[in-house]
């Protein structure tokens, strides 16, 4: 039979804090008194994180492992746990306790009273640096800007999500995978949760700027066709100037008057610029295309472990033979 929770945990060189993450994530699950199971998906992880996954899976029949043949990412780690979950509820939470996982309990709440989604809001941000609480702030703004209102605002991927959004979300085909966008577009009751985000447990982020910015622009690029319009009007304004600029010099010339014409110089650049820019964008869209038509496999799973194993049953009730 199902669990009636799975429970997605991302994991790339967290040894400094699985055995934490998974004890705490125990005490609260066994806490909730329903079956669970927790899949650990080792994303090609250097550190001894492999190891320390495969003794968790030997001794404790709630644990799933899938190890990934190398690196493939945050997103697409998770990706592969909505694959493999089998729950009625799906959680994704990070390794490195960041996202407390004692705010189960409270998702799991919303979901019995009838939301499919819960998604956790970020009311602080503990241990994180200014740069990046700003970054981050003006960053949603803009993406609600762009591609509606359907983005919440400070919402990572920690989240409880019903099994039916979990199947709309698992089957979206596409790469460039912005999960908490595509859990946002698919729709139905979703609800906010609002916590305190913590500073990590131990070790160092994975996501340095250039991951931040990598996934900022999956959100923009995937979820808004905006700026490929962006060129057209910037190049009509630039049409419209140079008809009064040619209007003007005609008149000039007609009145016999000499210019100098420092406005052309500046044109140049400008229009170079401009022109550069709209290339820019169209190939950013473009090299997304490029990547989905390939249609390569999300990730490449190298092993699973614990898959056969029953969930175990709430405490104080039976398995029959
Ligand atoms: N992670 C992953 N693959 C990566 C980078 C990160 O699976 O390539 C995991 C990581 O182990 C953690 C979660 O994604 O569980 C979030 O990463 P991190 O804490 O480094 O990012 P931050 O919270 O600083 O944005
Ligand atoms: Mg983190």
């Amino acid at each position: 039979m199902n669990p009636v929770y799975s429970i997605v945990v991302p994991c790339y060189n967290e040894e400094a804090c699985i055995a934490e993450t998974h004890a705490r994530l125990t005490r609260v699950m066994q806490g909730m008194g329903e079956s669970y199971e927790i899949l650990y998906i080792n994303d090609g992880s250097r550190d001894k994180t492999p190891q320390m996954l495969n003794d968790l899976a030997a001794k404790d029949d709630t644990v799933r492992v899938i190890h990934f043949a190398r690196n493939a990412g945050h997103q697409i780690a998770v990706s592969a746990g909505l694959d493999y979950a089998s729950g009625q509820a799906v959680v994704i939470i990070d390794a490195d306790l960041q996202d407390p996982p004692e705010v189960i309990p409270q998702m799991a709440e919303r979901w019995k009273a009838g939301a499919q989604v819960v998604y956790g809001q970020r009311k602080t941000r503990e241990g994180e640096s200014k740069f990046k609480e700003l970054t981050a702030k003006w960053y949603y703004r803009l993406l609600q800007k762009l591609a509606g209102d359907v983005f919440p605002r400070d919402t990572g991927d920690f989240r409880l999500a019903d099994r039916a959004v979990v199947d709309v979300v698992k089957n979206m085909p596409e790469h460039a995978r912005y999960l908490r966008g595509m859990f946002a577009w698919a729709g139905f009751e979703q609800e906010a949760l609002l916590y305190d985000r913590d500073k990590r447990f131990a070790g160092e982020t994975h996501y340095p700027l250039k991951k931040m910015i990598k996934l900022a622009a999956h959100g923009v690029l995937s979820f808004s066709e905006k700026p490929l319009l962006w060129p057209l009007w910037a190049g009509l304004i630039f049409l419209l100037v140079a008809g009064v600029i040619l209007v003007k010099t005609f008149i000039i010339h007609l009145l016999g008057w000499q210019t100098a014409f420092t406005v052309t110089q500046l044109l140049i650049v400008l229009s170079t610029g401009l022109i550069l820019t709209s290339l820019g964008i169209l190939g950013a869209y473009l090299a997304r295309v490029y990547e989905e038509v390939k249609g390569r496999p999300l990730y490449v799973v190298s092993r699973t472990l614990g898959f056969d194993k029953k969930p175990p049953l709430p405490p104080g009730t039976r398995r029959k033979a």
